[in-house]
C-alpha cells in the first residue's frame, strides 16, 4: 500500500507530493492532462518556436513562496529573469505609472501630490517580506502568527476594500495604479480585503520582483516534478482519475481539484454544496512580429502592464464580470515575456499574453473587444499580430477541469471567501473522509502559483498518518 496518492499535478499537487516524498513517505502522482503543472504550463500555442504560457505567466507569489524557497528548485532548472520595470500602468495620453523595485520610483511616478501617500502606504511594511508572507501565506490552525504586531499592522490596512484605500490618493495615477493591483482578485473593489490584495502585489514587487521562470512557468512545475522524482515520487500523466477506485490503495488521497470534483469522485455528496465559483477570464495568447508598441515608453521595459487606466473603468469592468454582464471595456492585465526572456520566440519576435474578466461560463468572444482596448494604448499593435490562440470561459475549463467556468481562482474570492475556503472548517484541507485531503487553490491561501495550500495539505496529511 502506498502512503499517499495526489491527484492533480498542479503547482499544490506537487508540492504536496514533494513534501511528503521528502519525509520519507513513498507517493505516486496521476494527472489528467498529458503532461504535469495545470496553470503553470508553457506550450506553442500558436507558431513554432513561440513559447505561451496559457495560464501563469508572472510570479510575484512564486519567487515569495516559503514553501518554494525551501525547495532546491534552482538545481532542478529553475531560473528567475526580471523585467527592468515589474509592472507599468499606462494611460492613453502617453504617461504611466510604474511598479518598480525601489518604492520611490514608483512613488515619483504617481504624481507629487500622491507621491508621499504612497510612501507612507509602503513604509511600516517594507523590508518584513520574509514575515508577511509567512503569516500571511499560513492557515489560521497554524497558530500564532511569527510577527503579530507586524501582522495587526498590516491586517488593520489589508483587511481593507480598494475602495477605501483609493481615498488616500487625489490622482488618476495612483488610484488606478491600486485598482490594477486589487483586481488580481478578481472581485468588485468595494469587497473586504481587496486593498490587502493591492498592498501585497506592491510589497512583492518592492521585495523580490514580478519575475518570469526561464523558458516559461512550465519551469516551475517541471523543477517540481524532477525534485519528487529525485525524492522517489513516480508521476503518470494521461490519467483523469473518475472514482476514487481508480486509483491504487493509499494511506492518504489528496486532491488538486475543485471541491466539485473531489466530492463526486471520492463521493462525498453535499459536502461542498455552499461552494461558489467566481467570474471568469478571458484570455487571449500573441505571437507577435515586434514588440508592442506602447505609447507609454515605461510600459516597453515592463513584464506586466496593466491596461485600463482610471479606477472608475477598472471598477466598472469588475462590476459587469461579478454582476453577468457583457464585457464592454474590459480591464486587462497583460505580460510581456519576452522583455525579459527573448528565448520564448525566434529573434526579434514576442509573445503577448491578455486576460480580461468576463461573467462565469460566458460563452462570447471578447478578442475584439480585447484588442480594441490595447490599441488604445499601443496603436498599431493589431498590424504586429502573427497569429493568436484564443481561451473563453468554456476552453479554459476543458483545458483543466479545476476552472470551472473559467474561474481561474477555483472558487470566489469575494468577501471573506478568500480566507474562508471551501468551507468553514478548522482545517480546510481535510475533509469528511479521513483518508481524502484537498490540496488545490481552493483551500487557503488561495489562487496564484506558490503552492503553498499544498504545503499545508501535506501537514494535515503528514498529521493524521504519522501524529507529527
Ligand atoms: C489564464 C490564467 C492566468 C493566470 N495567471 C497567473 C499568474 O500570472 N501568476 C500566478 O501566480 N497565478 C496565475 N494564475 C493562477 C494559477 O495558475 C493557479 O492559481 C494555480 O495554478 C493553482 O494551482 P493548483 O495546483 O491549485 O491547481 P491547477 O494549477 O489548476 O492544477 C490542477 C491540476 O489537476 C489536474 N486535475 C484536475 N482534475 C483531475 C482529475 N480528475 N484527475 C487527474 N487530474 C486532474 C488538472 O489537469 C491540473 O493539472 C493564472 C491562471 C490562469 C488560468
Amino acid at each position: 500500500m502506498l502512503d499517499a496518492v495526489v491527484v492533480g499535478a498542479g503547482p499544490n499537487g506537487l508540492t504536496a507530493a514533494v513534501e511528503l516524498a521528502r519525509r520519507g513517505l513513498s507517493v505516486e502522482v496521476y494527472e489528467a492532462a498529458d503532461a504535469i503543472g495545470g496553470g503553470a504550463r508553457t506550450e506553442e500555442l500558436t507558431l513554432p518556436g513561440f513559447r505561451h504560457d496559457p495560464c501563469s505567466a508572472v510570479h510575484p507569489l512564486g519567487i515569495g513562496s516559503p514553501a518554494f524557497a525551501r525547495m532546491p528548485l534552482a538545481r532542478h532548472g529553475l531560473e528567475w529573469l526580471h523585467p527592468e520595470l515589474p509592472m507599468a500602468h499606462p494611460f492613453p495620453d502617453g504617461t504611466a505609472a510604474v511598479l518598480a523595485r525601489r518604492v520611490g520610483e514608483t512613488a515619483a511616478s504617481l504624481g507629487p501630490r500622491d507621491a508621499g501617500a504612497y510612501r507612507r502606504l509602503l513604509a511600516p511594511f517594507h523590508g518584513k517580506w520574509d514575515a508577511l508572507a509567512r503569516d500571511f501565506l499560513r492557515t489560521q490552525w497554524d497558530g500564532p502568527p511569527r510577527d503579530p504586531a507586524g501582522y495587526a499592522r498590516f491586517g488593520l490596512v489589508a483587511g481593507l476594500p480598494a475602495a477605501l484605500l483609493a481615498r488616500r490618493f487625489h490622482g488618476p495615477m495612483a488610484r488606478g495604479l491600486l485598482a490594477g493591483l486589487a483586481a488580481h482578485g478578481i472581485g468588485p473593489l468595494s469587497g473586504l480585503g481587496t486593498g490587502g490584495m493591492a498592498l501585497f502585489f506592491a510589497l512583492a514587487a518592492h521585495e523580490r520582483g514580478w519575475p518570469v521562470p526561464r523558458g516559461g512557468s512550465q519551469a516551475i512545475a517541471d523543477a517540481l516534478g524532477s525534485y519528487l522524482r529525485e525524492q522517489g515520487g513516480t508521476i503518470h500523466t494521461g490519467f483523469e482519475v473518475k472514482r476514487l477506485d481508480d486509483l491504487p490503495p493509499a494511506r492518504a488521497y489528496v486532491f488538486d481539484t475543485s471541491p466539485t470534483a473531489l466530492a463526486r469522485i471520492a463521493g462525498l455528496g453535499n459536502a461542498y454544496r455552499g461552494f461558489r465559483y467566481g467570474p471568469a477570464v478571458f484570455k487571449v495568447d500573441y505571437a507577435l512580429s515586434g514588440p508592442v508598441p506602447w505609447t507609454a515608453p515605461e510600459a516597453r521595459r515592463a513584464g506586466t502592464v496593466h491596461v485600463g487606466p482610471t479606477y472608475g473603468e477598472i471598477d466598472a469592468a469588475l462590476d459587469a464580470a461579478v454582476a453577468g454582464r457583457d464585457p464592454s471595456v474590459p480591464f486587462l492585465i497583460t505580460a510581456q515575456p519576452t522583455v525579459a526572456d527573448p528565448g520564448r520566440a525566434p529573434a526579434g519576435r514576442h509573445t503577448f499574453w491578455a486576460y480580461g474578466h468576463v461573467p462565469n461560463g460566458w460563452e462570447g468572444d471578447a478578442t475584439d473587444l480585447i484588442e480594441r482596448q490595447i490599441e488604445r494604448f499601443a496603436p498599431g499593435f493589431r498590424d504586429l499580430v502573427l497569429a493568436r490562440a484564443v481561451a473563453g470561459p468554456p476552453r479554459l475549463a476543458a483545458r483543466n477541469a479545476n476552472y470551472v467556468g473559467g474561474d481561474i481562482a477555483i472558487g470566489s474570492v469575494a468577501g471573506l471567501r478568500l480566507l474562508i475556503r471551501p468551507k468553514l472548517a478548522r482545517v480546510p484541507y481535510a475533509t469528511a473522509h479521513p483518508a481524502v485531503f484537498l490540496c488545490s487553490s481552493a483551500t487557503p491561501p488561495g489562487p496564484g502559483v506558490h503552492g503553498m495550500s499544498g504545503h499545508h495539505a501535506a501537514r494535515a496529511v503528514w498529521r493524521r498518518l504519522c501524529g507529527g
